[in-house]
């Protein structure tokens, strides 16, 4: 196994989230079912992006930053978590938001609300128009500003869930497969990379939950993230598996995705979300409906949170 060096980052959650066993749906589904509780990382609601602050957030204050912008739909659990997280360590969020989607005070935009959050639309189709406001709100500012990429999904945010892989390893943990959502990319990305290097027999599954050429971005989070580990490892697509359970279009809730959200609250007493985790869990029932699982496979369902967006979206 390489030795890699982990960047500094600051402690903003509560970490190592717990894993459990799924007695029930291991039943049902006739697999060896578990759950990582990301949805309790301890910030807000919970939640993947807390493993990518960690590292984005520190390294804004390395650099001297008074604001933080970001970016995302406009119900996105990023932009909210990455007020919550700014907000915690004395850094000024902007949230530059797309308007498509749910504004209402609702959601995760409710929680934005009782936070004080600065939050503003665009309405328009790319991030590229998004991130150049960041520039001229941050220049006009006067003020020392940091910009971080919608999800959070660059290579130092990626490094959250490599370090996410060790965590489940040092907690004595071994799974064939860990499956997650993926919707900008890095924490697949992650995930995969640290597969690689601290549980190597264990392959990665991303359910697609967007529409963007994942193959490519996967891959190049892999390798940039594996850069800043200093990791001497080899990288390609044969990596990880990719599977498309968008369904309708990003956001925009499925009949299998809400399916899936009934049979874990029915079953476990655990709450996914209609925009990530229930279509990504959709994909597990799916997967196990064909008999795609080996029948010894430990499995890992990763619980990434979203639970605001349970209160916004018509199921
Ligand atoms: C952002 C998010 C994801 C997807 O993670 P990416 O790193 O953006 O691919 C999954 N689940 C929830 C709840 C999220 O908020």
């Amino acid at each position: 196994m390489s030795s890699v060096q982990f960047p500094q980052k600051l402690s903003l959650g509560i970490f190592p989230t717990p894993v459990q066993y799924l007695e029930n749906l291991s039943k049902i589904l006739n697999i060896h079912l578990s759950i990582k509780r990301d949805d309790m990382t301890g910030v807000a609601l919970g939640g993947n992006k807390v493993r990518k602050l960690e590292y984005l957030l520190y390294d804004a204050k390395q650099k001297g930053a008074e604001i933080v912008f970001t970016t995302g739909g406009a119900q996105s659990n990023h932009a909210m978590l990455t007020a919550a997280c700014a907000n915690k360590i004395g850094l000024t969020p902007i949230l530059i938001l797309k308007k498509k989607g749910v504004t209402d005070r609702k959601g995760n935009q409710l929680l934005e609300s009782l936070m004080g959050t600065d939050v503003r639309f665009m309405d328009i189709n790319s991030y590229d128009d998004i991130y150049e406001e960041m520039d001229r709100v941050g220049k006009a500012s006067g003020k020392p500003y940091y910009k971080i990429p919608c999800g959070g999904s660059n290579a130092l945010g990626t490094i959250g869930y490599v370090e996410c892989v060790k965590e489940m390893r040092d907690q004595g943990y071994t799974f064939d497969r860990i499956i997650c959502a993926e919707g900008s990319g890095g924490t697949m990305a992650g995930l995969a990379l640290g597969a690689k290097l601290f549980m190597p027999s264990c392959r990665v599954t991303g359910m697609m939950v967007d529409t963007d050429p994942f193959d490519e971005i996967t891959v190049r989070l892999m390798k940039e993230a594996a850069g800043i580990l200093k990791a001497d490892i080899e990288i390609s697509r044969s990596d990880f598996d990719l599977i498309d359970m968008c369904g309708p279009g990003y956001a925009i809730p499925s009949q299998e995705g809400n399916a899936a959200v009934a049979l874990m609250a029915e079953k476990e007493g655990l709450f996914l979300d209609p925009v990530y985790t229930g279509k990504a869990f959709a994909g597990v029932i799916k997967l196990a409906n064909e008999g795609a699982f080996k029948k010894d496979e430990k499995v890992l369902f990763l619980h990434s949170g979203g639970a605001g967006g349970l209160f916004a979206l018509d199921m």
